[in-house]
């Protein structure tokens, strides 16, 4: 993208104030940098220089899926609502669903995402095995209307995804691009400079290891992740399986006992109650199975259940809502597993590593009294054992027993394995080898370019505004005269235009501004190399290179000038390239 501006011409509103509206640093910077602005909750415009960082980030992503074969395509935002029906999302995808009529009463979506399109739109075309596997892909606009838009372009209502589409006649055929597909989403990472993690993500009833998240790391994400200090396993705490520590039992076997415990509601109040520790607790919740069926699940009391273990072990289950409790007849603060059975004709599921517990400190079911000595087996039930709570820091890694390490994360992007979800239900079949009609075995694949865009600066802003890398600034350098003087003028003048001639996006800051200004707005905006010409200087034949990453400047004699900062640039662009080598093609 070469480019040769003029800071008095161009419209980069910048701000000097952190507007209100922003609460965390790469919604502040975008603001504040003139890069974009808000129309409504959720709903961006991207100004000239959003808009160039938005393409950077485009071109990444278009050259790494034209590398793995994926071709572009461009599919309408515009869905008829019978396409989701099909599929029956129309009804399932709930109230996210951006739904309209046009003036014959006829329904239609906005896409959120477009497995339905494309299956429609592939199915009567792709007949053979001979015409698979195909991949496509697009850069579109997609709306969601999001609960809690927020975080700028985080978390949007109207944002821009690449969304990728495959079919295949086989399941090895969808493994071979999906690993491509993979390692090409790792390489988008890389390239747009990011820190992230490559994690297990929850797959629901799938099962297996079908989908992967790419997370950017970041204190503001609203992903938490688990990753380990000893191997490269990484994983969503909802996904991740967790080898919670067990706690031998601290007592020999006893008779159960029921115990007065007035006003104690909570686990640490039970635990400094019974003087024993928060884990010899078991905390049990009510949850609602398909049929009415109660769910008692109880996990250690230091833990959290995980509603999506919760639901893998039994489909369609959750938890109840604080105001079903009194119909029920269930006491919400003294639930336990002990009669549940009887009473509620509830199932219990329990989590694995309390197995090991030869008696549990359980809510009777009854205010003010709990259990202690509750032994499953003898005193109560179990109907199953699973996995249920949600991994934390400190657990051991399931992989290889090392420590595991919290973090939080933005999903910038997944890859996932329908499989033939949308085929079957859709009617998407083709003829195989063997002259039997089968459905496409297909995989999505998603890159989240604008909220991408946020990521890179939330892991690149600072005090003064972001740092971008040069694979996503919105320009690779700026010239910037400090005065309005002829001998310092037409040095600026001359190298802006010996940097466009070297094909350096550059922009020249002509602005009759104070250099205190100029120099804030460059760092705000943050132009990576920022070639600073004073009247001193050019006195002496020097002009100043300051690397805006790094804060590092070099006095460079005029004269050299505008190589160097071409030599910074091309060295730096050399990230743009992939850094792992490029898979055969998979297609
Ligand atoms: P999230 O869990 O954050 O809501 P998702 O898993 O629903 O995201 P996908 O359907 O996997 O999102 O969409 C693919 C990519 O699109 C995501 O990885 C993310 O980068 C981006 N994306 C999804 N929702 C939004 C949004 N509301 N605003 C901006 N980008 C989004
Ligand atoms: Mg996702």
């Amino acid at each position: 993208m070469t480019a040769a501006l003029r800071m008095s011409s161009l419209y980069a509103p910048t701000l000097k104030e952190d507007p209100s509206e922003a609460d965390i640093a790469s919604h502040r910077v975008l603001l504040r940098a003139g890069m974009v602005r808000k129309s409504a909750a959720g709903v961006y415009t991207f100004l000239p220089l959003g808009w160039r960082s938005l393409h950077k980030i485009e071109r990444i992503v278009r050259e790494e899926m034209d590398a793995v074969g994926s071709q572009e395509l461009l599919m309408p935002v515009l869905q008829p609502a019978e396409i989701w029906r099909e599929s029956s999302r129309w009804d399932a995808y709930g109230p996210e669903l951006m739904r309209l009529k046009d003036r014959h009463e006829r329904e239609f979506a906005l896409g959120p995402t477009h497995e339905e399109l494309i299956t429609t739109l592939v199915k009567g075309e792709l007949r053979s095995y001979r015409d698979l596997p195909v991949s496509l892909y697009q850069i579109q606009v997609k709306f969601r209307d999001e609960v809690r838009p927020r975080f700028g372009l985080l978390r949007g209502r109207e944002f821009i995804m690449k969304d990728a589409y495959s079919f295949h006649a086989t399941q090895s055929s969808l493994q071979r691009h999906y690993d491509a597909m993979s390692a090409a989403y790792a390489r988008i990472c890389e390239r747009l400079g990011l820190t992230y993690r490559e994690v297990e993500a929850d797959s629901g009833q799938i099962g297996g290891k079908v989908t992967t998240e790419f997370m950017a790391l970041a204190e503001s994400g609203e992903a938490e992740i688990v990753y380990c200090s000893g191997c490269d396993y990484a994983a969503d705490v909802e996904a991740a399986s967790t080898v919670v520590p067990r706690h031998p039992a601290a007592s020999k076997p006893a008779p159960m006992e029921r115990v007065h415990t007035p006003g104690i509601r909570t686990i640490a109040e039970l635990a400094s109650f019974l003087d024993i520790a928060a884990h010899d607790t078991v905390k049990t919740m009510a949850g609602l199975a398909p049929e009415d069926r109660i769910v008692f699940f109880c996990v250690p009391g230091d833990r959290e259940l995980n509603p999506v273990k919760a639901d893998r072990v039994v489909p369609g289950v959750r938890l109840l809502e604080d105001e079903e409790f009194g119909a029920r007849k269930l006491p919400k603060g003294s639930l336990g597993p002990v009669g549940a059975g009887d009473r509620w004709n509830a199932l219990v599921v329990a989590d694995r590593s309390l197995e090991a517990e030869v008696s549990w400190g359980v809510g009777a079911n009854e205010d003010d009294y709990h259990f202690v000595h509750a032994m499953p087996g003898r005193d109560f039930n179990v109907d199953g054992w699973a996995d249920l709570v949600a991994a934390q820091a400190g657990d051991a890694c399931p992989a290889c027993g090392a420590d595991l390490l919290g973090a939080r994360g933005i999903e910038v992007s997944q890859v996932f394995q329908l499989g033939t979800k949308y085929s079957d239900s859709m009617r998407a079949y083709f003829m195989d080898e063997d002259n039997v009609e089968k459905p496409f075995v297909m995989g999505c694949y998603g890159v989240g370019i604008s909220r991408s865009l946020a990521a890179v600066a939330e892991q690149y802003a600072d005090d003064a505004g972001c740092a971008w890398p040069v694979a996503v600034a919105p320009l690779e350098a700026a010239v910037i005269p400090l005065s309005a003087e002829e001998q310092v003028t037409s040095v600026a003048e001359l190298l802006w235009n010996d940097l466009a001639g070297r094909a350096v996006e550059v922009v020249l800051d002509d602005r009759d501004e104070r250099a205190g200004v100029k120099f804030a707005d460059a760092d705000l905006i943050g132009w990576p190399y920022q070639v600073v010409v004073g009247k001193r200087g050019v006195a002496e034949g020097v002009v100043e290179i300051k690397h805006r990453r790094t804060g590092e400047r070099e006095n460079v004699p005029i004269a050299d000038a505008a190589e160097r900062v071409a030599a910074l640039v091309a060295e730096a662009r050399l990230s743009l390239r992939p850094r792992t080598p490029l898979p055969a093609s998979t297609l």
